[in-house]
Formats: structure tokens, sequence, C-alpha cells
């Protein structure tokens, strides 16, 4: 079994209840069952016009090879009326391979890991929420990224069923709140 995070992402709709449904989609396929769930965040659009996104990253266990877990994030894009117009268009539902175990590579269909792991606010607080000692070879530590991405607006939401606090900001002195969360 590979072990894996998931980005999910989007702008159009009620994307906070897409996600939902997204990840109960995920957690529907017997290839794979997930370990681990973030809380939702929401963050301004970078490098691309349109509303605040709301996003979120679940940790998996899966069979899957890398490509065959691109293609179940691909058909679950679909399920939710993913359509690219144009680059960085708004979306319903964006879901990006962030990590695939020690994989590492670059090819035009899927790049592991995620090459914007480490310059997007909106992937680090989420994946540093669940997995706060974080490390890759191509990066190293994960959280030594978080001031570099600190003027990126970004906001916990509250959650319903969980304790966590109802709002970490990307203040970089700020930790991670490391609880999982069930939503
Ligand atoms: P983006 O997520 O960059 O805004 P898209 O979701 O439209 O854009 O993805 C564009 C392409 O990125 C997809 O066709 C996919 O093959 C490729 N891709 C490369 N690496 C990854 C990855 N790690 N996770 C998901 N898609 C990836
Ligand atoms: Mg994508």
């Amino acid at each position: 079994m590979a072990r894996a995070f998931i980005g999910f992402g989007g702008n159009l709709g009620d994307t906070r209840q897409i996600i939902t449904d997204a990840i109960v989609c995920l957690a529907l396929r017997n290839e794979l069952h997930i370990v681990n769930k973030s809380c939702y965040y929401q963050s301004a659009p970078v490098d691309a016009l349109g509303n605040d996104y709301i996003n979120a990253v679940v940790e998996i266990q899966t069979e899957l090879h890398p490509y065959g877990l691109l293609y179940v994030c691909q058909a679950i894009e679909q399920q939710f009326g993913r359509e690219r117009p144009y680059e960085n268009a708004p979306r319903t539902l964006d879901l990006d391979i962030l990590i695939y175990d020690g994989c590492s590579q670059n090819d035009m269909e899927l790049t592991l890991p995620h090459p914007r792991i480490t310059e997007r606010s909106f992937v680090l607080l989420p994946l540093l929420e669940i997995c706060p000692e974080l490390f890759l070879p191509e990066f190293g530590i994960l959280k030594a990224f978080l001031p570099q991405v600190a003027h990126q607006r970004i906001d916990k939401l509250p959650c319903r069923n969980c304790t966590c606090d109802a709002k970490i900001s990307n203040n970089p002195t700020t930790n991670p709140n490391s609880r999982p969360s069930t939503h």
C-alpha cells in the first residue's frame, strides 16, 4: 500500500459541499482508504481571478499506482462538472496528487511531488495540519516554507463537528493544528 496526499480545491458553486461529497466519492473506492482529512480553508485566488477558493487535503492509503490514482481523481472532477475553458479558470473541483510515497517524477501527465506544494499556502496549511513534520527529499522539512507563503491570504473555516480552533491564520509563528478532524 502506498501513502498519498490529495489536495482538493474549488471556487464555483457550493464548494464546501462539493468537496465534502467528493471526499465521500473517494472513500467509496475499493482501491483506497482515507486515513486523515484536514479542516477546510478559504483562500484568495493565486494567479487567477474569481471567487475565493475552498481547500482541503486528504491522506490516503492506496493500492493504485500513481496514474491509476490520477485517473480516479480526474473521474471525480468530471463527476462534479469540472470544465477547463482556459488555464487557471474558476473550477467546481480540482483534485491534485500532492505526494505519492517517495515517488519523484516529472512528465506531461503527472509530476510528483506536486511542484507547487511549497509555493501555496492553500496546500501547505492543510497538509501540515494533518502531517506537521512532513519531510520530502525534494524540499526538506515542509513547515520551513511557511514564511514564504505568509503573504497569501488564507483562513481556516470553523469546523462543524470537531473541536479544533475556529480559525488559524497563515502566520508562520502559529503552529498548524495537528489534530485530525471529522467535519
Ligand atoms: P491545475 O491543477 O494545474 O490548475 P488541471 O487540474 O487542469 O490544472 O491539471 C492540468 C494537468 O495537470 C492534468 O491534465 C494532469 O495530467 C496534470 N498533472 C501533473 N501533475 C499532476 C498532479 N500531481 N496531480 C494532478 N494533476 C497533475
Ligand atoms: Mg489540478
